[in-house]
This record gives C-alpha cells, sequence and structure tokens, in this order.
C-alpha cells in the first residue's frame, strides 16, 4: 500500500484515533466522530500499551486488531497500531493493518528494533519510527538504518518529545533541534510531530501543533477519544473528535517562501536559534521555581534574603569561566546581575505573600 505519507503531500498529514483500543463499540465511534469533524488520512489506536507501571491497563492485546481494521474500513481510512516485538508484527500483519509504529520505548533498544526489522523482511508495509525516549539521534538513524536493511523503504519519523524529571510544562520535552537534525541528516523523510505524548496535556495541542507546523512537520498524530476523561490511558491529553475538528480550524498554515538557497538555510539557522530561545525561557522558569523552595526554605529557618557572601562566590564563579564560555565578562555579570534580581523577586513573593513584588518591578 501507499503509505501516503509524502514530503510535499496533504499538509498536515493528520492521524487521529485514540490512545487505546478499548472496546469495539468506543473505537467505532471515536473513528466515525473523528470521521464527521476531522480532516484526517489515517486512523490509530493503540493494542499493546508499553506502560511505565505494571498496574496500568496495558492494552487489549490482539483481539482489538479486528475492531481496528473494520473500523478503518467503516470510515474508509487506512489504520497503524503500535508494534514491539516480532509476536506483535506477525499478529497486525496477519489482521490487515496498513501501516505499523515503533514506539519511543522500543527505538532506544537496538535488539527490538532488530527483532523487528527482522520479522518485517519481505514485506512492503509502511513504518513510522519515533524517537527514542532520550535525545540521542544516532539511536533514532539506527532505527531507520535497520529497517532499510530488511527492506523496509516507506519510512516516516514521529517527534514525541523525550523524558525528563519533572517539567513545569511538558510530559515529554519536544527538544525541536532534534528533529530539526533528523531533518537535516535524512531531507527526505516524512516528520510528524506527536503533541498528545509531549504535552500530555489536551489544552497545550494546539500551542504544539502549531510550533510543528511553523517549523515545516509534514502531519501530526493526535489522540482523541468519544469520551477522553474516562479513557483507560492518557485520559489528561485526549480531547473528544469534535473539540479536536475545532482545534484544527484554529491552526494557522503558512507557506514556506523559499526563494533562494541562501533564505532557506537563513531559515534553518533562525529555527535552531528559536527552539534554543524556548528552552533557555524553560530553564529560566525551573530555575525560578527553585528559587522559590529557596525562599520558602529560608522563611522556615528564619534567614535574610540576601546572602552577600554567597552570592559574590556564585558570580566570581562564573565570571572565572568567561574564557571557556567564549562570553565576555561585561554579558556574564549582566545576566547574572538580572537572574539574581528576578530570583530576589520570587523570593520576596513566597516568603512576603502580601506583598506585590510586580509594582515594584513596574517602574
Ligand atoms: C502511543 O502513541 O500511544 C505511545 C505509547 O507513544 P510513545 O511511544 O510515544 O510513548
Ligand atoms: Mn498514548
Amino acid at each position: 500500500m501507499n503509505p501516503l505519507i509524502r514530503k510535499g503531500g496533504k499538509r498536515p498529514f493528520l492521524i487521529a484515533g485514540p490512545c487505546s483500543a478499548e472496546t469495539p463499540e468506543q473505537l467505532l465511534e471515536t473513528a466515525q466522530r473523528l470521521k464527521a469533524n476531522v480532516n484526517m488520512d489515517m486512523l490509530r489506536a493503540g493494542i499493546w500499551k508499553p506502560r511505565t507501571r505494571p498496574d496500568s491497563f496495558e492494552g487489549v492485546g490482539a483481539v482489538g486488531l479486528s475492531w481496528l481494521v473494520d473500523a478503518g474500513k467503516e470510515i474508509g481510512l487506512p489504520t497503524t497500531t503500535e508494534v514491539a516485538n516480532a509476536k506483535h508484527v506477525e499478529e497486525a500483519l496477519k489482521a490487515g493493518v496498513d501501516v505499523l509504529w515503533i514506539g519511543a520505548r522500543t527505538t532506544v533498544n537496538p535488539f527490538a528494533v532488530q527483532e523487528i526489522a527482522d520479522a518485517l523482511e519481505g514485506t512492503k508495509i509502511p513504518v513510522m519510527v519515533k524517537n527514542p525516549v532520550n535525545p540521542d539521534l544516532e539511536l533514532w538513524l539506527g532505527a531507520f538504518e535497520r529497517l532499510e536493511k530488511a527492506g523496509i523503504h516507506d519510512l516516516v519519523a514521529i517527534h514525541r518529545g523525550f523524558s525528563v524529571y519533572k517539567h513545569p510544562k511538558y510530559r515529554n520535552v519536544p527538544n525541536w533541534e532534534l528533529p530539526i537534525a533528523l531533518r537535516e541528516r535524512l531531507p527526505e523523510m516524512p516528520i510528524i510531530n506527536d503533541p498528545s505524548h509531549i504535552t500530555g496535556n489536551r489544552n497545550l495541542l494546539l500551542e504544539v501543533s502549531q510550533k510543528a507546523m511553523d517549523l515545516n512537520f509534514d502531519g501530526l498524530i493526535i489522540e482523541s477519544h468519544r469520551d477522553p476523561d474516562n479513557a483507560w490511558s492518557d485520559a489528561a491529553q485526549q480531547l473528544t473528535p469534535e473539540s479536536l475538528g475545532e482545534m484544527l480550524r484554529v491552526l494557522v498554515l503558512r507557506s514556506k517562501e523559499v526563494t533562494s538557497e541562501v533564505e532557506d538555510g537563513l531559515t534553518q539557522l533562525r529555527e535552531k536559534i528559536g527552539v534554543l530561545d524556548d528552552r533557555l525561557f524553560e530553564i529560566l522558569t525551573t530555575r525560578m521555581q527553585l528559587s522559590e523552595d529557596v525562599g520558602l526554605f529560608k522563611k522556615e529557618n528564619n534567614i535574610t534574603i540576601l546572602q552577600e557572601e554567597h552570592w559574590k562566590r556564585v558570580i566570581t564563579a562564573r565570571m572565572d569561566k568567561a574564557g571557556e564560555y567564549q562570553l565576555t565578562l561585561k554579558f556574564i555579570r549582566q545576566v547574572m546581575d538580572a537572574l539574581h534580581q528576578e530570583s530576589i523577586r520570587h523570593q520576596i513573593r513566597v516568603m512576603n505573600p502580601g506583598v506585590n513584588v510586580n509594582d515594584r518591578d513596574a517602574k
């Protein structure tokens, strides 16, 4: 089957469906409501779910494959599901699933990817490969190479973000520079963004989808459920087919104006700077949250906010590294002073809940 997902094809190529197949009715109703509300191209549902904790719902298993294939036929669209070992591949192929995907927890393991590649040898089924859970471009590339060697050439990348401990905003941080780097290495590979697993939160799906479109991703894979709050897995990030339809209508698709190679090069560099700036500000947010923890700790122990000696040591240590950072002393001083002021503002706020610190700054 032609995978439909082509660079320069319909944008965004849209894959939608529930995180997990739960019952035949849940899958069919979700698929029908999606078809009625969303301009989508493929139906997804997880059959075998790789869950972090063993007492979570681990998928209905092979019995759900025919529910997925039947729901796809009912709405006239191809289907896709996740496979994590040779047995899954065999069962999914037998059931007639059109496209397979390799999940983030599988991409990290070359043994597992090789087992899947071996099981796929001799077939022509398209395969989508999610990025590994850790931000390792080579591991992601390695998975594509293993599949290519097994004769699988219809390949698509899915960017679903990377695990970190306690992020203030995302379930999996996007690290947009990774998919951008993948595009540099494999310019012909279609890349799909998975805002559901990046955000873990339905309220952030639009923001991340918009960013993916602005960075010229080819498609989106989004989890949608007939009754999201009662979904058996990933409830917080799923939304109803109707809400997904509304969200997609708000998405702005800007055309990529490439008049010359020079402009293209410049755009790529600016994209990289933009994503690094995003990360800088996310790190600043986390850093200020830690400052607030320090403030609370000082309050509990009755210590004043300003600890002059400590601060002098911190600044000196940074300035000593000016050469290593290749930054001027003046710049380091300005950044550290700005950080310090903002940090004090956060500490005052948590130590004196009644004081309006924002007014102070307005001057
Ligand atoms: C999924 O798509 O349902 C899934 C389990 O994704 P990931 O491998 O990205 O965690
Ligand atoms: Mn999911």
